[in-house]
């Protein structure tokens, strides 16, 4: 499958229809706005897809912008690794990387704004009474005691927030909405509170932060952004978005538009989960390969172009979804399926002597590195006269079912000679450790399969010279969790419960051809018969470590 064609969508709709109405001056501006208090997971991928994609689709532009109003949680190294995912899928944002933090002062001069025009108060209720009095969605919030504080109190006090002179919790800026209105986020919703802490941008200098639904508008109405997507969550908060926008005064007026998260069974989808599960060593850290993070499945060896389908093929919709692991893994088979060149590993390795073949002599094949794929060149792999195989493919005994070696029958070496199993070896405890067999010489590139007498071949297997072999280290990846919707665990359960204990499964005694001995990490290979396979980080001229991206075919059944 090539890179899939991007198709319409409700937004894309939407954009169409300003244009149409010259809404913007034409422009089309977007912005993908992570919050650094995390990696990025498969959810943001679609999200940056949407954004990105409507940029580049309708010559706009869009921004990279970091939400960091929340001092505590935030990170520099989640600001590096935002941008090297962002970068690594293949999206090229406008402009410098932004960051809401680099608006601090002009939102305060909003807040200030609002306050003179009678839109705010500073309330210096305790935080308990403000959740208190804000009602539910049955009663509706009463009135702060200090909702009709005077214009000049207002702003004395909001200095004196701002100054340090209040400890945290003692004061809030609010709105000055509606206390009855039945969607919640307009009673009055808090613009400002104190944190003491210093921030990742800008250190000690303040100590009142921008909540962020302040924050998100108007930032985006400084940018001059046009349409500002983001997930269903925020559709609550979109009147409280349009009333800043409107009453902050600012020329540029950004429109809201919600779609649905993506949601994919079998993982979690939420920082702070993902947080859990790295913080408390259920994985090896954020780019384990088996978390659905960007930096994970780059690890595991997914490639862009496979995320940038997979986004594509799941679509934009404002419909509520999960979608099955199997159509991301679907989307890797393909892209590796028609990129990825091919290599022999022989996962558990089975001696096979080939008692004909002179004692030290080797012959050089050159075999196709891809074999659909001429333009992908060759490689030269070398047979000697012990090679291994993988135990799967001998059987003392099999019915014609089986298309591997049986003692007495013969299969071809996969690109070699066919050979003809004789006699096994074994050891004390009565295991095979070795096969004898011999091979005919004229069969290399000839089919003996009619040769009068001799029966069927059974098959064609892979195998890897025993003298030029390379030692390697299989990683076998299953799901994470055990079950199709972690996050929802009966009562007084936890989704760490649901944690599949063998989701990995090292196997560090296979052998890859030596073409393979010097791999850079990241690349990637289908070890034919095997599955797609991708070098990992951890390999050095020791060890080389290969990650199992995903099977040849679908190995789960499907479940919603
Ligand atoms: P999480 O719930 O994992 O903490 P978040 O929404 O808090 O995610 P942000 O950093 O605020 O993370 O997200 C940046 C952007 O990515 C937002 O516009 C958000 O709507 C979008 N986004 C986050 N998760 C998903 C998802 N699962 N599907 C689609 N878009 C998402
Ligand atoms: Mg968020």
């Amino acid at each position: 499958m090539s890179e899939a064609k991007a198709t319409t969508n409700f937004i894309r709709q939407i954009v169409d229809r300003d244009l149409a109405e010259g809404k913007n001056d034409g422009r089309v501006v977007t912005r993908f706005p992570p919050e650094p208090n995390g990696y990025l997971h498969i959810g943001h991928a679609k999200s940056i897809c949407l954004n990105f994609g409507i940029a580049s689709a309708y010559q706009g532009q869009c921004h990279l912008r970091f939400d960091d109003t929340n001092p505590e949680k935030e990170d520099d190294e989640y600001i590096q690794a935002i941008q090297d995912d962002v970068t690594w899928l293949g999206f090229e944002w406008s402009g410098p990387v932004r960051f809401a933090s680099g608006y601090f002062d002009r939102l305060y001069d909003y807040a200030v704004a609002l306050i003179r025009q009678g839109l705010a108060y500073v309330d210096t209720q305790s935080p308990e009474q403000i959740a208190e009095m804000r009602g539910n969605f049955t009663t509706p919030g009463r009135h702060s005691p200090h909702r009709d504080r005077d214009v000049d109190e207002n702003l004395a006090l909001f200095e004196k927030m701002r100054d340090g002179g209040f400890d945290e919790g003692a004061a809030v800026l609010r709105a000055k909405i509606d206390m009855a209105n039945p969607n919640l986020t307009l009673r009055d919703p808090i613009l400002y509170r104190i944190r003491k802490k210093a921030h990742h941008q800008t250190g000690d200098k303040w100590v009142i932060y921008p909540m962020y639904d302040f924050t998100h508008p108007l930032s985006d109405a400084i940018e001059g952004i046009t349409h500002s997507l983001c997930t269903l969550e925020f559709e609550e908060h979109r009147p409280l978005y349009d009333w800043l926008v409107e009453h902050a005064a600012i020329e540029a007026k950004p429109r809201q538009y919600e779609f649905s998260r993506l949601n994919l069974n079998f993982t979690v989808t939420s920082k702070r989960r993902l947080k859990l599960l790295v913080d408390e060593g259920h994985v090896n850290g954020w780019d384990d390969p088996r978390m659905p993070t960007l930096a994970g499945l780059r690890r595991r060896g997914y490639t862009p172009a496979a995320i940038r389908n997979f986004c594509e093929s799941v679509g934009v919709s404002r419909a509520d979804s999960v979608i099955d692991m199997s159509l991301l893994e679907e989307a890797v088979r393909d892209d590796l399926n028609q990129h990825a060149p091919r290599a022999f590993c022989v996962i558990n390795p089975l001696k096979l002597v080939i008692e004909n073949w002179p004692q030290d002599h080797e012959e050089s094949l050159e075999v196709p590195q891809h074999p659909q794929d001429e333009s992908m060149g060759t490689r030269r792999m070398p047979i000697t006269r012990e090679v291994f195989i993988d135990q799967d493919d001998f059987r003392e005994e099999a019915n014609k079912k089986y298309k591997r070696l049986v003692l007495g029958d013969r299969v071809r070496l996969r690109y070699g000679y066919v050979v003809r199993a004789h006699d096994v070896v074994r050891d004390d405890q009565g295991e095979i450790i070795e096969i004898r067999c011999s091979y005919d010489p004229d069969t290399l590139g000839k089919n003996p399969e009619n040769d009068e007498g001799q029966g069927k071949l059974r098959g064609v297997i892979h195998w890897v010279s025993a003298v030029h072999g390379v030692p390697c280290e299989v990683r076998q990846y299953d799901r994470l969790f055990q079950v199709a919707n972690p996050a929802k665990v009966p009562e007084g359960g936890h989704f760490l419960d649901t944690l599949n204990p063998d989701s990995l499964r090292v196997l560090s005694r296979c052998l890859v051809e030596p073409a393979l001995a010097n791999a850079e990490p990241g690349s990637r290979f289908q070890f034919e018969r095997e599955g797609y396979f991708c070098v990992d980080q951890d390999s050095d001229a020791q060890r080389r470590v290969f990650n199992r991206v995903v099977g040849l075919r679908e190995s789960w059944p499907r479940e919603a």
